[in-house]
């Protein structure tokens, strides 16, 4: 059954996920601060919202792709936003990458009100939201969840219910530290051998099947040659870009600094990541900073 969406934050990754909502059949109505993306929405079928609350007072099913927390925490609770606007039964579903702390909070009042929220950050790119096979990692009531399934369904191939209220978020930060810190070991291993005249090939081919086997080595290589469908092999164009990367490793410190958790490797990764990106590597591919550790 066709439902009215509304979509705010229609970017690189909301302007896609929107595009499949309408191809499936639903109603969408988008808003965004940008006029140029406002009128991609309408050029894919979308309809034009005035503002976020006219669009929440119109809506069954709010989706956000935003940038960061304070955005989020601004729509949904600010003066003229979500909250305060939303109808009772509209279900509110935030796709933005943010803070675990912020998507806590603001479940926490949407759900004051009586309105189920999740948090459903995404993995897979902006390849992935065109195509709809984005991973979305669910954070939310059993319920919330399974009211949310069927429209993450339209825009994503994977969907997991990772826990409550923040978990979605939290299984996203934790699996990105996991992967910035793997591609350092990876890429540091790599220098050492061109160090000790030791083939990349040959490393590839004996950690790929041994002890140092993971997938920063295995499905994306960081130097050329090994697997040809690397971002190694095209200068490193990206991907996923270094600066995604470093916004993803930063929010892992927020949560560790807040929940009290040691990530000594976590800190490191986010601190390399840094330097890669103010010396020139935000926009290249996060397995780029081979080259920063190399000295090239
Ligand atoms: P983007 O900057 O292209 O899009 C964000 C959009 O939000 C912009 O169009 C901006 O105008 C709009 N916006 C900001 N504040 C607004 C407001 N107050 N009201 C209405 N619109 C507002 O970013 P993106 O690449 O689409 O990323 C969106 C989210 O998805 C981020 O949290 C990012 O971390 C996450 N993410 C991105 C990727 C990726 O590959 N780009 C991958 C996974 C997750």
């Amino acid at each position: 059954m066709a439902s009215t969406i509304g979509f705010i934050g229609l970017g690189n990754m909301g302007g896609p996920m929107a595009a499949n909502l309408v191809k499936a059949g639903h109603r969408v109505i988008g808003f965004d601060l940008s006029g140029d993306a406002m009128s991609a929405h309408a050029d894919a079928g979308g309809e034009k919202a005035g503002g976020v609350a006219e669009l929440a007072a119109a809506a069954e099913v709010v989706v956000t792709m935003l940038p960061a927390g304070k955005h989020v925490r601004q729509i949904y609770q600010g003066e003229g936003g979500i909250l305060e606007n939303a109808k009772a039964g509209t279900l509110l579903i935030d796709s933005s990458t943010i803070d675990v702390d912020s998507a806590r909070v603001v479940s926490a009042a949407a759900a004051e009100q009586g309105l189920a929220m999740v948090d459903a950050p995404v993995s897979g790119g902006v390849g992935g939201a065109t195509a709809g096979t984005l991973t979305f990692m669910v954070g939310g009531s059993d319920e919330g969840f399974a009211a949310a399934k069927p429209f993450l369904d339209i825009m994503g191939k994977t969907i997991v219910h990772a826990g409550g209220a923040g978990n979605g978020q939290a299984a996203k930060i934790c699996n990105n530290m996991i992967l910035g810190i793997s591609m350092i070991g990876v890429c540091e291993a790599f220098v050492l051998a061109e160090k000790l005249g030791l083939d990349a090939q040959k490393l590839f081919d004996i950690s790929s099947t041994a002890s140092g086997q993971c997938w920063s080595l295995t499905s994306y290589c960081p130097v050329p040659g090994p697997l040809p469908s690397s971002p190694a092999n095209r200068d490193y164009q990206p991907g996923f870009a270094a600066e995604m990367m470093l916004k993803d490793l930063k929010l892992a410190q927020e949560a560790a600094n807040s929940s009290g958790a040691a990530t000594p490797l976590g800190a490191e990764a986010a601190a390399l990541y840094a330097l890669f990106c103010n010396s020139g590597g935000e926009g290249t591919d996060f397995s780029g900073i081979v080259k920063f550790l190399r000295g090239t």
